[in-house]
């Protein structure tokens, strides 16, 4: 197979071009297999659009210094040194066989090794082996760490006293532990990776693993992160500075001391020498700087761009909202809004009484009270003869809603309608004809409201719950359909709120910072399972005392039907073992509606008393009776997702329980956040914190939003950087005639990242 001769290598070289660059043990098929892997991180559909720019992207997850390893005489109990060693021995030994017969599934494999100049006692690096093809696998790695073959590998060290050495756990051996080469050999792949059909040793890998300060990658695909710093290597060296074309004005780039766009791409890969690695290690190095700013910059630009077009537009029909409209809103009213209500609810009604449309976020805990303010906008806009739609990002919440909403308009003229996936065909035909003509004046939906082709007469408001599970993007979905409405958005994924403005700089935000009166602060307590007695009291206590409780069970992609199994089982052993007397029920997203529909209507009317469910009920879910909410397995959910649990209880007067329950306090990770969740009850805080452990992309659900992705930015991290990117970036939009600012936005139109080649 020839493929054609493509030119030089360039940043738009296609990454399954690759091997035509004789780069060492990559050909066709491992090219495509690298394109594979990154169409998955930057979550491009396509492998052949994948370019050499996209494997750049591909950033170290940290650094190494191996100008100067360390030796054992060195080492103390607890420091973190990478060494280059020498096997004296290694073997696997086989810790238990579950089912007793056939080859044993879990090794700990266990590598005995001196140093070079044999500066102290034997070291003992050691990792476990698990899996279906374990024996297999210790085999190979036995083969491969032969005595007297030579290794690099990095980690915490520890001491142990019994054996009196050094000893270094794994956890990913082959991230971790790099044979180091004689020139002139190759690598044997292991068994469980797929058989590869090039082989072309390579003499100069030696000089890239070792001597010298290197990037550690997560693995990207079957490429470990030895193979990724090759290939990175050997196309950074491809690729001449020249063809790494500068992206900012000179002027740009000396106001915010930037290094060039070539050097930075070279130095964030391969650290040279001369430079701090506590800088590297903080993401704080000149070259960390420049893509960082590189990052926010573009990202803040298109904002800027799309917020111009929105400004710009009209809507049909301002509102008008006099002391009429503001009466008819108060008699509805069950309770005395608090300030902060009353204050985003003045934003609101500027907006909606404004030219421009308005797409504005509102920011809450949870419990804050956001729907009573999301259903005086409605009011608004239907005392304006306008319909106004509401969606929800489950059915259950929908239903919730619509119910609500129903009960709090019936004393008024207006209709209101819940239109969901799952209501029947002719039903929903008999709906949707009634919403073109008019008739309806509020629907409360999902997201089959905007998905399926449902038609108004006059929309004026939309208002999106809970916005992390949607997406702001939904305004455009909306726009390109011919309505042009006012949007709200609603979410209680807190984030402060210079971050906020910066990041959703194409909303405006509001923020309502006050709970409404009479809340008792909930009790948040981290359970083991030895405590599954006080559990047990405290519920039976609780329901005694009239209240009822949640019991939430984890629900991961991967693992679903594993999950479901592990709820149903629970939820009959609540009912049948722990609980004979009381009415236990079971929620999980795959029952359908009706059933659906039928426990939660149980649960708010107090019947069920227990309630096993899944994350279903994670947002929104409103019962102020519940007053416990146990969640299994805690230590696998997100901060965010487990505030939003938690907020699901403490809606009413009487004081209420968070019980995290876990089997497994062993992560550092978990255990900090579960800390967190015990010591505050601040959404904020969380949030935060969240951002934090977890980066932006999760909290804020980019993913799903369509919020660009920042590639290397952190916005808490980096914040100082993402204020100047900012600034420099409304500097460039305010002159929209220039030279300069036309290339920008050329430039940034053809970034597909951004969605903006059909803007004007
Ligand atoms: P969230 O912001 O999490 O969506 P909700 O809108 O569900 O919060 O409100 C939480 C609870 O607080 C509801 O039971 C609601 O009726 C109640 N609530 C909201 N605002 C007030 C208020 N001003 N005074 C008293 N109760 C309120
Ligand atoms: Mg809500």
């Amino acid at each position: 197979m020839i493929a054609a001769m493509p030119g030089a290598i360039s940043l738009n070289t296609p990454i399954e071009d690759l091997h035509s660059f004789k780069i060492a043990r990559l050909g066709p098929v491992l090219s495509h297999k690298l394109a594979k892997a990154l169409a998955a991180q930057t979550h491009k559909k396509n492998p052949a659009a994948v370019t050499v720019e996209d494997l750049l992207n591909y950033f170290p997850m940290r650094y190494e210094d191996r100008s100067r390893p360390a030796l054992i005489k060195d080492l103390h109990d607890g420091v973190e040194a990478s060494l280059e060693l020498t096997v004296t021995n290694a073997h696997g030994y086989a810790v238990r066989n579950p089912r007793g017969y056939g080859r044993p599934q879990l090794y700990i494999f266990e590598v005995s090794a001196i140093d070079g100049p044999m500066t102290g006692r034997e070291v003992i690096v050691w990792w476990f082996v698990s899996g279906r093809r374990a024996y297999d696998i210790v085999k190979y790695y036995t083969a491969k760490l032969a005595r007297g073959t030579r290794f690099i590998t990095f980690g915490r060290w520890e001491f142990e006293a019994r054996r009196n050495t050094y000893k270094l756990r794994l956890n990913n051996a082959a991230d971790e532990l790099e044979i180091l080469l004689p020139p002139g050999t190759s690598e044997e792949p292991a068994p469980d990776e797929e058989q590869a059909e090039e082989n072309l040793p390579d003499p100069t890998l030696a000089a890239i693993h070792v001597g010298r300060r290197v990037p550690v990658y997560r693995k990207l695909g079957e490429f470990n992160s030895k193979r990724v710093r090759e290939i990175m290597h050997a196309v950074l060296t491809l690729l001449n500075d020249k063809t790494i074309e500068e992206t900012f004005p000179a002027d740009l780039r000396h106001r915010a001391k930037l290094i060039g766009r070539a050097q930075a791409v070279d130095e964030i890969h391969f650290p040279p020498p001369e430079v701090s690695m506590s800088d590297y290690e903080q993401s704080k190095s000149r070259a960390h700087e420049r893509m960082i700013f590189e990052d926010f910059f573009w990202v803040t630009f298109a904002i800027g761009l799309k917020r111009g077009q929105r400004v710009k537009e009209v809507k049909e029909t301002p509102l008008k909202i006099d002391k009429t409209v503001k009466d008819h809103i108060a008699s509805v009213m069950p309770f005395k809004l608090t300030d902060a209500q009353r204050k985003v609810t003045k934003q609101i009604f500027r907006d909606m009484q404004s030219q421009a449309p308005m797409n504005r976020l509102l920011q809450g805990d949870v419990g804050s009270g956001k729907t009573i303010v999301a259903v005086i906008a409605m009011i608004a806009a239907m005392e304006n003869d306008l319909q106004t739609a509401l969606m929800a990002p489950t059915e259950i919440l929908a239903e919730q809603h619509a119910r609500s909403i129903k009960r709090l308009l019936a004393r008024t003229p207006y209709r209101v309608e819940l239109l969901t996936g799952s209501i029947r065909a002719a039903e929903k035909r008999r709906l949707q004809t009634a919403l073109k003509d008019g008739e309806i004046d509020a629907v409360v939906g999902t997201q089959a409201l905007i998905q399926e082709a449902v038609g108004f007469e006059k929309l004026g408001l939309v208002v999106i719950d809970e916005q992390h599970r949607f997406g702001v993007m939904q305004r455009a979905e909306l726009r390109t359909r011919g309505l042009n409405p006012d949007v709200l958005v609603m979410t209680a994924t807190p984030i402060p709120r210079s971050l906020a403005m910066t990041v959703y700089g194409d909303l405006d935000v509001s923020i309502i910072d006050e709970l409404p009166p009479g809340r008792t602060p909930i009790e948040t307590m981290v359970f083991g399972e030895d405590q599954r007695q006080e559990v047990k009291r405290l519920i039976a206590r609780e329901v005694k005392a009239g209240r009822q409780v949640y019991v939430v069970y984890p629900l991961v992609e991967e693992s679903e039907k594993m999950d479901l199994k592990d709820a149903t089982r629970r939820y009959e052993y609540l009912r049948d073992t722990v609980f004979p007397k009381l009415p236990v029920g079971l929620l999980h997203g795959k029952m359908k509606p009706a059933e659906k529909e039928k426990v939660m209507g149980a649960f708010v009317a107090g019947e069920i008393k227990i309630l096993v469910s899944t994350t279903v009920i994670e947002v929104g879910v409103d019962v102020p009776n519940a007053s416990v909410m146990i969640v299994e397995h805690a230590e696998r959910f997100g901060l965010s997702q487990l505030h939003q649990l938690r907020g699901r209880v403490g809606r009413g007067a009487e004081k209420s329980y968070c019980i995290l329950l876990t089997s497994d306090k062993k992560t550092v990770n978990a255990e900090e956040r579960l800390g967190i969740m015990a010591k505050t009850n601040n959404g904020f805080v969380i949030a935060e914190k969240d951002l934090e452990l977890r980066g932006p992309g999760e909290l804020l659900g980019t993913k799903q939003s369509g919020l660009p992705e920042f590639r290397i930015g952190n916005i808490v991290r980096d914040q100082a950087l993402l204020e100047k990117a900012k600034q420099e970036a409304e500097f460039y939009l305010a002159r929209a005639k220039s030279v300069v600012t036309a290339k920008m936005i050329v430039r940034i139109k053809q970034d597909p990242r951004f969605g903006l080649a059909a803007i004007g």
